[in-house]
């Protein structure tokens, strides 16, 4: 059924996009399903289930953190992370900044872009964005590799395509004013109800889990 499933997710990729298996709350043994049809690249959006199954799995997995990170947190998440795709704040993005420095790593990460309606929803705004990339060189313990979103939870298409139509705008706007940025190329939009749509509107990486994995428990 996962394979199956996977399959027909990585049919619809456009060429180039990175497909984000997110395996949150699914067990190791359905992510070894994934795993053995081909899939390297998974999603963990809580530190503690990341820690644990990172030894479970095997050591090619490329593991992406895409969830709400507390700096007291950094030790579950940065030793195994290739990427961190929702640094949300300045003080997320400092903690990360400080803890690389200290072990002489840096760390690929995607600021998260506050998108859509909801209130409860975290993120930085457009302008903090651009400020935070004008002094992208005081951050050594980082590397920009680009933005992540989530649009409003609606089925109106409309809604959703504005957002990531929104958050590509702003991308392009970035890299043509960061050129020295040379990692900032990715574009972390679409989930599994909209990432056709997000693939139209320029998505890079897509992080796709109930499409793959089926519902959550
Ligand atoms: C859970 C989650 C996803 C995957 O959602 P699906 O609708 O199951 O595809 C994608 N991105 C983030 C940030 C998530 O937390």
């Amino acid at each position: 059924m996962i394979a199956e499933h996977l399959q027909d997710v990585v049919s619809t990729l456009r060429e180039g996009v990175t497909l984000v298996a997110v395996s949150k709350f699914h067990s190791v043994e359905e992510m070894m399903e994934a795993y053995r049809a081909g899939q390297r690249v998974f999603g963990e959006n809580r530190p503690q289930e990341l820690s644990v199954k990172v030894p479970q799995m095997p050591s090619d997995v490329v593991w992406h953190f895409i969830g709400h990170l507390q700096t007291n947190k950094l030790g579950k998440v940065l030793p195994y992370a290739s990427m961190v795709e929702s640094v949300d704040s300045l003080h997320l993005l400092s903690a990360v900044d400080t803890w690389c420095r200290a072990r002489g790593k840096v760390m690929d990460i995607l600021l998260e872009l506050h998108l859509g309606a909801e209130e409860t929803k975290g993120g930085f705004s457009d302008s903090e964005i651009v400020g935070v990339l004008d002094r992208a060189s005081d951050y050594l313990g980082v590397r920009f590799c680009g933005l992540m979103g989530m649009a409003t939870n609606t089925s109106d298409e409309q809604v959703v395509r504005a957002e990531f139509r929104r958050i590509a705008a702003l991308f392009a706007s970035l890299r043509e004013a960061h050129p020295e940025l040379s990692a900032f190329r990715e574009l972390s939009i679409g989930m599994s109800g909209d990432y056709r749509i997000a693939m139209e509107e320029g998505s890079t990486i897509v992080r796709v889990g109930t499409a793959i994995f089926g519902e959550r428990l």
